[in-house]
């Protein structure tokens, strides 16, 4: 999926701008203009005075200068930081790219942002449904493994609240694919946009180097010093084929056009689709 707007409330990216699935609170800027941009990087660092103190404190980062404002400051680095920050650092030296980005990343780390929280179960009022996951799998996009449906969250360790650090989230189905529902019933979800939480115990770290390239090209730069987004860590969660999942989504029955008919006068064949939005969840 190529993205170019994003949900400010809740960061969901999306092909283009549309309204977010989470409800009419939840508002999306349009990622390919420079209002768009700035209404993230608002979102993200603060109002403005904010953003001027977090600058001057980059720029002191820059030059050694020990940090003036210590409620912006970790207090200790732990040795899950340390770790993150060497195994960061020979990824480094591998590539000019990457060396730039953890350069970045070590400036940042005086700093704080605002994230989002995790997206929530469903919409309320529709029955979730229960089945197994069919249909050809693609490869996902960040650890390449075979799925139906993905999710990616990109999260920050340096969120002012702990519980608000997701920077930014998508999930896609690459092709249509089929959920076999526990009464038989076959439903068909279509590629596109989904509900899908990369938080399950199964979910993956991808490389934050492949997560940083994947961004759109505007968004892998900073606002003057301030990352557009600022994430430390990439997490990804497939569907693979035989997975069991649980379903939430109206049902319409329509039309199968891929379907292969007997003959021209035979009645079309149908199939049920999950309607948008179509939240899906791994058992
Ligand atoms: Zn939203």
């Amino acid at each position: 999926m190529h993205a170019a707007a994003i949900c400010l409330a809740c960061r969901t990216a999306f092909p283009s701008p549309r309204p977010c699935d989470a409800g009419p609170d939840h508002v999306v800027v349009d990622l390919t203009t420079d209002e768009g941009r700035l209404r993230l990087v608002e979102e993200t660092w603060g109002p403005l005075a904010r953003r001027r103190r977090l600058r001057r404190l980059i720029g002191r980062g820059a030059t050694g200068s020990p940090p003036a404002h210590m409620d912006d400051v970790p207090t200790a680095i732990g040795p899950v930081s340390t770790l993150r920050f060497v195994a960061s650092f020979v990824e480094a030296i591998s590539t000019t790219i990457a060396d730039s980005l953890t350069e970045a990343r070590i400036l940042l780390r005086l700093v704080r942002c605002h994230g989002a929280r995790s997206h929530g179960l469903s919409p309320k009022g529709v029955r979730p449904l229960y089945g197994v996951a069919e249909g050809q799998p693609a490869r996902s996009p960040l650890c390449r493994r075979p799925c139906l449906a993905y999710a990616i969250a990109l999260s920050t360790d340096r969120a002012v609240d702990r519980d608000a650090d997701v920077l930014w989230r998508e999930a896609a189905a690459p092709h249509d694919f089929d959920v076999r529902l526990d009464d038989g019933r076959l439903v068909r979800v279509p590629a596109g946009p989904l509900w899908f939480e990369a938080d399950h115990p199964t979910a993956r770290h991808a490389d934050v180097v492949r997560a940083h390239d994947r961004l759109p090209v505007d968004l892998r730069g900073a606002d003057r010093d301030l990352l557009y987004v600022p994430f430390d860590e990439a997490l990804e969660e497939v569907v693979r084929p035989g997975d069991r999942v649980v379903l939430t989504a109206d049902l319409r029955r329509v039309e199968d056009a891929t379907a292969i008919r007997d003959s021209p006068r035979a009645p079309a064949p149908s199939v049920v689709v999950a309607a948008a939005p179509v939240v899906l969840r791994k058992m």
